[in-house]
């Protein structure tokens, strides 16, 4: 292989939130044209930071198209879909003659408007412009997986980890695979099975529990003769599309049985799991009141208990305004030194702003988006501590090196004492790395209490200061119970929501 076109475009899309996607969401995150792409990325634990990492190792020439990546929210507004898919496709056009791969960094659950899938089109049309060059792709493992995408590209490369700490580590794996196809080392192949379960969020954390399970089974199948990849999707929910749900693509070499039968290995073994994939877990008024004892027992503790307001993670396409959690502190008056990351309300960000750092209001803060995330809390007395411009980069684990941009942040003290710092900000973020309390000038690991909305993801930078992890079952637009949403265009049935009859998968022979 000697040269490559490459690029990123990814997107969760949460098709029961209200506001779409728009280009100004992808430029809060990240969108970088051309060759701003390699400056950012290198380096960087990301997709096309892995990539590059062996693209450049081998000296290959590289057409970078651009980098867009925006939090989870809703569906992908058509203009900016087509602005990013159009310059992705007509670079490929461009160069079709000059490269020998296509490497392309995405997600697998984008929703544009007025359609039911993002990846696959684009996929497509990458592959009419190339012809037989070979594409591969790599997948964050929330990705719903479609046929399209299994027909246009040569192979899917998901992420094995959740929280996802192994995205340098995915580029670096199908850049490789892209590579060894191209120069003909290997000749994949793909077969998918598709297990009609729902897994809970917080039970899709590789790091232990039967996800974990599953993705060393998956490593274990990967050890066969001729398989490439084993890719494991516990989906999407949150997009209501008639190909959402569990898949396990397996990428094989030549041998499209191996394939068959390593996909089904693994999803029968899901499946036959399925109960391991309900969970059970306290709602905001018990988690809060059971921290409050505990904090109250023991005066000595490793580190902060961390609740995880997963309901309102905007890492789930949710707004981040939730107050089911904040007003659950303020009302059983916790009285422990106390951090909420975060909450999004721009208006309050401009009422602490015009205040001014050191100085004392009243604000009304959250719960304005829409109606699935509470009350607005509505006088709520406190204390301007910091304002900051809302930049920074990760720290931890995940994303190392990645930049935030939660648009003009304030630190609002509240509660008792003000013993309750909230970040306040203007974009929705998901504050999955704890760097975000340093940039306001608190260390995480002083506080007595955390509350971060987050599902999974803020695993990697918190455990390690947590003294304890707990997940709250809150409302929001990311809410674990799948039986909060309303579906009507997913495949049916799904386990648990619907009975399943036990023997109603695997139907093959
Ligand atoms: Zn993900």
């Amino acid at each position: 292989m000697e040269a490559v076109l490459l690029g990123e475009f990814a997107h969760e899309s949460n098709t029961f939130a209200a506001e779409p996607t728009t280009r100004e969401h992808f430029q809060q995150r990240r969108e970088y044209l051309g060759g701003e792409l390699l400056e950012e990325l290198r380096g960087t634990n990301s997709s096309i930071g892995g990539a590059l990492e062996v693209a450049e190792d081998a000296g290959y020439t590289l057409y970078p198209t651009l980098a867009a990546s925006a939090s989870p929210g809703g569906v992908v507004a058509a203009d900016a879909y087509d602005f990013y898919t159009d310059r992705i496709v007509e670079e490929a056009e461009r160069r079709g003659a000059d490269i020998d791969g296509v490497f392309l960094a995405l997600h697998g659950a984008m929703v544009p408007e007025g359609m039911d899938d993002g990846e696959g089109p684009l996929l497509t049309r990458v592959r009419e412009a190339v012809g037989d060059t070979p594409i591969v792709a790599t997948f964050d493992l929330h990705g719903n997986v479609t046929e399209e995408m299994l027909t246009a590209a040569d192979a899917l490369v998901a992420c094995e980890t959740y929280p996802h700490v192994d995205m340098g580590a995915t580029g670096r794996r199908a850049m490789e695979l892209l590579a060894d196809f191209a120069s003909g080392v290997v000749d994949p192949v793909m077969h998918v099975e598709r297990p009609p379960l729902v897994a809970a969020g917080p039970l899709q954390n590789t790091r232990e529990g039967p996800m974990a399970a599953v993705m060393e089974r998956a490593r274990t199948l990967e050890e066969r003769e001729d398989i490439l990849k084993v890719n494991v999707f516990p989906g999407y929910f949150k997009a209501d599309i008639p190909e959402m749900g569990f898949s396990v693509p397996v990428v094989a070499d030549a041998n499209p049985e191996a394939a068959r039968d390593a996909a089904r290995d693994l999803a029968r073994y899901v499946w036959d799991n399925r109960d391991a994939f309900v969970g059970d877990f306290p709602d905001p008024a018990a988690a809060v009141s059971q921290a409050k004892s505990q904090l109250a027992a023991s005066s000595e503790r490793a580190g902060p208990i961390v609740l995880a307001d997963l309901g309102d993670n905007p890492g789930g396409g949710s707004a981040a305004d939730s107050t089911a959690m904040l007003r659950e502190l303020l009302d059983q008056d916790v009285g422990a030194q106390t951090g909420v990351a975060l909450m999004r309300d721009p208006e309050a960000v401009a009422a602490c702003i015009q205040a001014g750092v050191g100085e004392r209001l009243a604000i009304t803060l959250g719960g304005k988006t829409d109606e699935f995330h509470g009350e607005p809390l509505a006088g709520l007395e406190g204390y301007v501590a910091a304002i900051t411009d809302g930049k920074f980069r990760n720290t931890g684990p995940m994303g190392t090196g990645t930049a935030n941009d939660l648009g003009r942040t304030v630190l609002f003290q509240c509660g008792r004492d003000d013993a309750i710092s909230v970040i306040v900000t203007e974009n929705r973020h998901q504050p999955l790395d704890a760097e975000i309390w340093r940039h306001v000038g608190k260390p995480p690991e002083r506080f007595d209490l955390l509350v971060v909305k987050s599902t999974n993801h803020f695993r990697a930078s918190y455990e390690p200061l947590a003294s304890e992890v707990v997940v709250v079952d809150s409302p929001g637009l990311a809410a674990v119970d799948i039986g909060w949403f309303d579906h009507e265009r997913m495949p049916r049935p799904q386990y648990p929501l619907d009975d399943v009859p036990a023997d109603a998968y695997p139907d093959w022979p």
